[in-house]
């Protein structure tokens, strides 16, 4: 049987275990922390099958000074940071021109339309019904402007097929009473699901892993040796040999590569949350709010602010000033939140172009890449899962990967 690696237990770690196993490997999964505890924790909940419009768009250059400058706005940059990593900034924005954005817009939807069928192989033998919610997702424009600003995310919805309604404000107050009169309009995600407990899923899923005789080491993999005969990983005292090795340790996979010799684009878009206290269920579905970029989400122990931007890099201290920030703007729409409980910083895997990276290395026959899921790797779990496990079984997946390639940059 052969002895298959697995660096990372996020989601896409978590997945991809599962579908391995039930192939039939010898499954060991390492990671430093508990499974699914880092970014596949405390993000907005969303199975966001809708979100093909890549946050790279034409004209993204000329907003972004106003959008900086915005007091509440959905983005905040660590000038520092950004100047020692120009070359990702540049790529970043070179993926912002229209024909580019068409391009990343189609093969995101390309992939978002599978996310629902795998979540459903893999939740036909584990019941996680209690967790997941049909409530669609709503969006709330906070101006008219930002309103006819969206007319070019709408237009590449369209294009791709995925299905919006937009709502008038008296329309939204039928469906969200509590919420503060303080938006122009909405919009609702046809069809979209979202989760009230992303860490009892996940932990659900890595239950089974084990019980189907999956194996777990909670340590830090220090280095990893590749032969062409095996490939030896080194965590801690120990020294452990396998046939295959996957990487998605999410926003730290370019620190694993760089193990192997190899190098990526990676960087991360940081964002936060808040758990608010509530003495009663205050939303039916997530609300997302424009003008600051993060949904409020009811979730199974209070009410949870998720979201915005922040480009600082992996290791600086989380910034008090945004989660200040979403408070005020939580409490502007919904005044009835009772006392903050938590706050939690998380880092997005984000390459330049917002596609992740889906297949065999370039340099190293035995190593498999599933990283970079951006703001969508809760919803790209298990259809990132199912092609890593199509991949170890030399096997062609029944999706177009070739945009994902770890060839393209
Ligand atoms: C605020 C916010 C809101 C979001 N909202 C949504 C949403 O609504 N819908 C959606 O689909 N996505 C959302 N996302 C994105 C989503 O959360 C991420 O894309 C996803 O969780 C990434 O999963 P992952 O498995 O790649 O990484 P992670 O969950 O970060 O897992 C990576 C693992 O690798 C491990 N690791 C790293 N280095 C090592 C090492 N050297 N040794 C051992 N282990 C290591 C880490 O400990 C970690 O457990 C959101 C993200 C944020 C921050």
């Amino acid at each position: 049987m052969k002895k298959v690696a697995i660096v990372g237990a996020g989601i896409v770690g978590i997945c991809s275990a599962y579908f391995l196993k039930k192939s039939g490997f010898d499954v060991t999964v390492i990671d430093k922390e508990e499974p699914g505890s880092m970014t596949s924790f405390g993000h907005a909940c969303s199975f966001a099958d809708y979100a093909n419009v890549p946050i790279n768009y034409p004209g993204l250059i000329w907003d972004l000074p106003s959008m900086l400058l915005k007091k509440d706005g959905p983005l905040t940059v660590d000038f520092f940071y950004i100047l020692k990593n120009l070359p990702w900034a540049i790529k970043f924005l070179r993926n912002c021109k229209k024909d580019k954005v068409d391009e990343i817009a189609s093969s995101l939807t390309n992939i978002l339309k599978h996310s629902h069928l795998s979540y459903d192989e893999i939740f036909k033998d584990i019941n996680v019904s209690q967790f997941i919610s049909n409530e669609e997702n709503l969006y709330l424009f906070d101006t008219k402007k930002s309103f006819d600003d969206y007319d070019y995310a709408n237009k590449i919805r369209e294009k791709n097929n995925v299905k919006v309604r937009n709502l008038t404000k008296d329309e939204v107050k039928e469906l969200e009473p509590n919420i503060e009169d303080v938006y122009y309009s909405g919009q609702l995600f046809k069809g979209s699901k979202h989760t009230t407990n992303p860490l009892a899923i996940s932990q659900k899923i890595f239950k089974v892993f084990l019980e189907l005789g999956g194996k777990y080491i909670k340590k830090n993999v220090k280095n990893i040796i590749n032969r062409n005969e095996n490939i030896e990983i080194i965590i801690e005292n120990n020294n452990i040999y396998f046939d295959k090795l996957i990487i998605c340790a999410g926003a730290w996979s370019n620190q694993i590569a760089n193990m192997i010799g190899e190098n990526f684009p990676l960087d991360t878009e940081r964002g936060y949350h808040i758990l608010f206290e509530t003495s009663e269920r205050l939303i039916k579905r997530p609300v997302a709010w424009s003008e600051s970029g993060f949904y409020l989400i009811q979730v199974h122990n209070g009410l949870r602010a998720a979201g915005t931007v922040e480009i600082a890099g992996l290791n600086k201290p989380p910034n008090m000033k945004r989660i200040k920030m979403i408070e005020r703007q939580s409490r502007k729409v919904l005044p009835q939140l009772g006392k903050i409980k938590s706050t939690w910083m998380g880092r997005r895997p984000t390459l330049p172009d917002s596609l992740p990276i889906i297949g065999k290395s370039p340099r190293n026959s035995n190593v498999i890449y599933a990283f970079g899921h951006q703001h969508l790797g809760w919803t790209l779990g298990a259809v990132t899962g199912k092609i890593v496990n199509t991949i170890v079984n030399d096997q062609k997946p029944n999706i177009d990967i070739e945009a994902y390639s770890p060839n393209r940059f």
